[in-house]
């Protein structure tokens, strides 16, 4: 043994061949962490300080190899200056380097997941083999950062420029093929013989059989190409980043411009380039927002399969209702293998819903991603049924018919007479309370709210709503499926509207009030797009379609009328009187058609101007500003309101909740961080400017309270 670590390990072979082992104790996985990288520095000082080394294998003992830095490190480490920041990454630097410098030949035995620093890590030795079934990559720019363990310098002089700048700046995972195929990896090798492989390869260089010394230079060099060449290779990549990433995401292309900059430079010259870039995109908003999402949605899964230690199994589920929702329903549930009978009262429905799911598998099986055969497996997952003949096996029911209370409530009464004692009940309500909907059952404790969002199969969120009675092991099921059904749960309490459509309703409030104000709608809509949303209010509205919204509306009004009640006749009600109801029909705020390839096109309609005429004052511009503010506060006001009344257990879920499901921009990590970002205090005042507007503006007291005392939300 010549080094023993709690995170790693080194022993000498009598074929004086070292084994540097990444093996940290009690945990499942291998991170880079501080404690692991003091290790790895004690380590290579061992084996700089042993005789007669003839060559040196890196390997995991674990399933993955090393799956990357501690995230959760990150956010103090990013709050030293950009000086301490380089400093430290100078520090890793040199002991990668060290590594990279060892002289003899070294090999890694990539046998699971190795990302970020785990592939960087691999990238300091001479050569790689890889299992079969592991996938490496780079993924820092999901967190607004770059490959800052020398990945910039040693890709490009690997790999070449193109591929290292897919490799850096799209963040992309790759499997053994491609990572073989672009030459990150020497040899792939089924997972079993990937040690034994990597010291087969080791000997062959030790025996003279490979020149190491060669490749390995390559990595210490400036790169290869004729400067003009470079230039070019450079500009090209350039140019298709900045337009992939957009420039709300910074990072991707601040990747490229620093393996531009430092491609005419040694190796250590280059990481200097390298560390002072990473560390200028480590203190952007862009890179904090983005690490806290990642930690967010670490803690959401924390919290689900707490929730799943409790759960009921759930080997048959039904859905009644064959429509958007509960054919949406059905196919992902059946995609992720729970089988689910779908009921519905009408024929025509069923026949429906069993389309829109062939459809959506026909196109899973153009695109190759599955065949027919397990496409037939999927469709024979749904049973389309008028009955509740087959119900007797049904662990979970989800209830997804027309929104309307009267309706849910005498198809719960028919559900709990027609299925076991045991079989948990939910609801797909958007807005009506499951308190009020509980009221209809016997037992309540066995049901809650399962809120999908539309398209059920794109949309990752689902908002699990706990009504007073509902019992701890029915939203632990709830979680369970929606975990199963490959989607993240957010359990929620009850109001109306529940957490994603009470704050979504204001934001709308806001736009009805700007509208009446005078605003151009398109004019809005661009505004809150280069604001980061997918999609402006307008649009979005059509999207959601104008009865829906005004349905919704209504019931977000009887709930909170002392701010969601407006004394005037806005322009969706006037759109709707107009039989203009969206998308759905073809016209709303603009007119949707399908373009020659099928895909959905929307236009400008002068129609609309003329009935907003009525109800709106003369079109006039507003700043950008302005139409951000008047119509992120109320928002932000009625997230605020959330949190203090528990409708949302904390300021990571209501955040993650309004990524998932309502295409928050990421870039800006939320509510709360936006808010935070800004300040409170900032946040206050701009509320009170606001103020005239009505009780949409109005900061609650606790509020002003955190202004006063400079608290944040993070
Ligand atoms: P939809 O009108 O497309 O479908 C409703 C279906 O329920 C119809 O097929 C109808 O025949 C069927 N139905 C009516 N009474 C029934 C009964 N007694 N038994 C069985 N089936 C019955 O509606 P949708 O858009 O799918 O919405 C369904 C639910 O999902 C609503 O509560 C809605 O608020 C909610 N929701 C909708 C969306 C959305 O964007 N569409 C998003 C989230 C939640």
């Amino acid at each position: 043994m010549i080094y023993s670590g709690q995170t790693l390990c080194v022993t000498k072979g009598e074929d004086s061949i070292v084994e540097l082992k990444f093996d940290s104790q009690g945990e499942s996985v291998n991170k880079f962490n501080k404690q692991t990288l003091t290790e790895l520095g004690e380590a290579v000082r061992a084996i700089a300080a042993t005789d007669a080394i003839k060559g040196m294998v890196v390997t995991s003992g674990k399933e993955s190899f090393i799956v990357g830095a501690d995230i959760t490190e990150f956010t103090a480490l990013f709050s030293a200056s950009e000086d301490e920041l380089i400093q430290w990454l100078l520090q890793v630097n040199t002991l990668f380097s060290a590594i990279e410098d060892l002289p003899f030949p070294t090999v890694t035995a990539i046998n699971g997941l190795a990302l970020g620093g785990g592939l960087e890590m691999c990238l300091t030795t001479d050569f790689r083999v890889m299992a079969t079934t592991a996938e490496i990559g780079l993924p820092e720019v999901k967190l607004g950062i770059f490959p800052g363990f020398g990945g910039t310098v040693r890709m490009p002089r690997l790999i070449g420029v193109d591929n290292a700048v897919e490799w850096v700046a799209s963040g992309g995972q790759n499997n053994a093929e491609k990572s073989l195929k672009d030459g990150v990896v020497d040899a792939v090798v089924e997972p079993q013989q990937v040690v034994a492989a990597a010291r087969y390869l080791l000997n062959q260089v030790i025996d003279g059989k490979i020149d190491y010394k060669a490749k390995r230079q390559e990595k210490l060099d400036p790169l290869k190409l004729p400067p003009l060449e470079n230039m070019m290779a450079f500009q090209t990549c350039s140019a298709v980043v900045a337009q992939q990433a957009g420039k709300n995401y910074p990072s991707p292309l601040a990747s490229v411009q620093a393996m531009q900059r430092h491609s005419g430079m040694k190796r250590d010259a280059a990481i200097e380039v390298e560390a002072k870039g990473f560390a200028k995109v480590a203190k952007t908003t862009v890179a904090l927002s983005l690490v806290g999402l990642f930690l967010n949605d670490q803690e959401l899964k924390r919290k689900a399969k707490k929730y799943e230690a409790q759960a009921k199994p759930i080997r048959q589920a039904a859905v009644l209702g064959a429509g958007i929702m509960g054919g949406g329903i059905a196919y992902q549930s059946a995609y992720k293998n729970t089988p689910i009978v779908m009921k519905d009262i009408a024929e025509k429905q069923l026949d429906l819903g069993m389309a829109e799911a062939t459809k959506l598998l026909s196109k899973l099986v153009e695109r190759k991603k599955i065949d027919a055969v397990k496409m037939g497996g999927i469709l024979s997952k749904i049973r389309p049924t008028l009955n509740y003949g087959d119900f007797a096996s049904v662990d979970i029911i989800v209830e997804a018919v027309v929104e309307n209370e009267k309706v849910k409530k005498s198809v719960l009464v028919e559900v709990e007479t027609n299925v076991r004692d045991d079989a948990i009940i939910a609801s797909n309500t958007s807005t009506i309370s499951i308190n009020e909907l509980a009221k209809a059952l016997k037992v309540p404790e066995r049901f809650a709210g399962m809120h999908f969002f539309n398209p059920v199969n794109k949309m990752p969120l689902v908002e699990i709503i706990r009504g007073e009675k509902t019992s701890d092991q029915t939203i632990a099921t709830i979680v369970a499926y929606a975990k199963n059904m490959g989607k993240t749960p957010i359990v929620v309490n009850d109001c109306p509207g529940f957490f994603v459509n009470r704050v979504l309703f204001p934001y709308f409030g806001g736009f009805s009030i700007l509208l009446k104000d005078g605003a151009d709608f398109q004019a809005v809509d661009k505004v809150m797009e280069k604001f980061g949303w997918p999609m402006g209010p307008a649009f979005l509205m059509d999207v959601v379609g104008l009865d829906t919204g005004i349905h919704a509306a209504a019931v977000m009004a009887k709930g909170f009328p002392e701010r969601m009640s407006y004394d005037f006749k806005d322009a969706f009600t006037v759109l709707f009187e107009n039989k203009r109801l969206g998308q759905k029909n073809g016209l709303g705020f603009y007119k949707h058609e399908t373009d020659k390839k099928g895909k959905a096109v929307k236009s400008a309609d002068v129609a609309v101007s003329e009935l907003l005429k009525s109800v709106c004052q003369p079109t006039q511009e507003f700043a950008e500003e302005e139409v951000i503010h008047r119509l992120m506060i109320p928002m932000c006001l009625e997230v605020v309101r959330c949190l203090e009344e528990n409708i949302i257990s904390s300021v990571g879920d209501a955040d993650m909740a309004l990524i998932y499901g309502l295409g928050f921009p990421p870039f800006r990590g939320g509510v709360f961080r936006y808010i935070d970002q800004m300040g409170v205090a900032k946040f206050v005042e701009l509320c009170d400017r606001y103020a005239s507007l009505g009780t949409l503006y109005q900061p609650t007291a606790k509020l002003r309270e955190m202004a006063k005392n400079g608290q944040t939300f993070y």
